[in-house]
C-alpha cells in the first residue's frame, strides 16, 4: 500500500500517519521528523534544513526529494509506505512519481485533512506551549500555513484529477478523525 496523507500545518497528519501506517502495516514517513531529527543531530541535511525550517519555508525540493528517496529504498518499505509531509511541491509531485514507477508499483490513495484555518493557527500556537517546536511562534506559523496554500494546494487538484483523493474532515475528536481515515480507505485495493 502506497499512501500519501496530506493537510496544512495542524491538520493532524502526524497522529493520524502513525495510525494508519500501523493498520496497513507499512512505516510511516515524515519528513518533517527526518528533518528534525537531523537538526537535533547537527548533520550537514540537518544544518542546511534548519534554516528553512525556522523560517517557515520549504526545505529545498533537491535536499528533500534525495532524502525521500533514501528513505524508501530502505527494507521496511518494500511492502509500501505512508508519506507525511512529502510531496509539497509539483516538483516533489514528479520526483516521487518516478521513484514509484521504478519500483513497478503505483501510488494507491492520497488522503487530505481538511481544518478551518483559524482552528489551524489556534492548534499550533497551541502545540507551542506544549512541545516547544521552534517552528511554532505566530509569525512562523502564519508564515508555514501561506507557503501551504501557495506551493502544496495546488498538488490536490493534481490528485483529483488522477481520481486518487479522498478529502476527510479533520475537525473533532482524534479518534472519529481516524475512523473517517479508514473508512475513506476501505474500498481501496493496493497495487
Ligand atoms: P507542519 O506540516 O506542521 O508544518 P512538518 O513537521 O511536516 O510540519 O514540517 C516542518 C518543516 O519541515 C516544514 O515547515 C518545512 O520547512 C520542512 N519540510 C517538511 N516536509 C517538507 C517537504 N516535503 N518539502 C520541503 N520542506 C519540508
Amino acid at each position: 500500500m502506497r499512501l500519501i496523507l496530506m493537510g496544512p500545518p495542524g491538520a493532524g497528519k502526524g497522529t493520524q500517519a502513525s495510525r494508519v501506517a500501523e493498520q496497513f502495516g507499512i512505516p510511516a514517513i515524515s519528513t518533517g521528523d527526518i528533518f528534525r531529527e537531523n537538526v537535533s543531530k547537527g548533520t550537514e541535511l540537518g544544518v542546511k534544513a534548519g534554516e528553512y525550517m525556522d523560517a517557515g519555508e520549504y526545505v529545498p525540493d533537491d535536499l528533500t526529494n534525495l532524502m525521500v528517496r533514501n528513505r524508501i529504498d530502505e527494507d521496511d518499505a518494500t511492502p509500501g509506505f505512508l508519506l507525511d509531509g512529502y510531496p509539497r511541491t509539483l516538483a516533489q509531485v514528479e520526483e516521487l512519481d518516478g521513484m514509484i514507477k521504478f519500483t513497478g508499483h503505483q501510488l494507491d490513495a492520497v488522503v487530505v485533512l481538511t481544518v478551518d484555518p483559524e482552528e489551524l493557527v489556534q492548534r499550533l500556537l497551541q502545540r507551542a506551549e506544549t512541545d516547544g517546536r521552534s517552528d511554532d511562534t505566530e509569525d512562523v506559523v502564519r508564515r508555514r500555513q501561506e507557503v501551504y496554500a501557495e506551493q502544496t494546494e495546488p498538488l490536490i487538484d493534481v490528485y483529483r484529477d488522477r481520481g486518487l483523493l479522498h478529502e476527510v474532515d479533520g475537525m473533532g475528536e482524534v479518534d472519529e478523525v481516524t475512523k473517517r481515515i479508514f473508512a475513506a480507505l476501505s474500498d481501496v485495493d493496493p497495487s
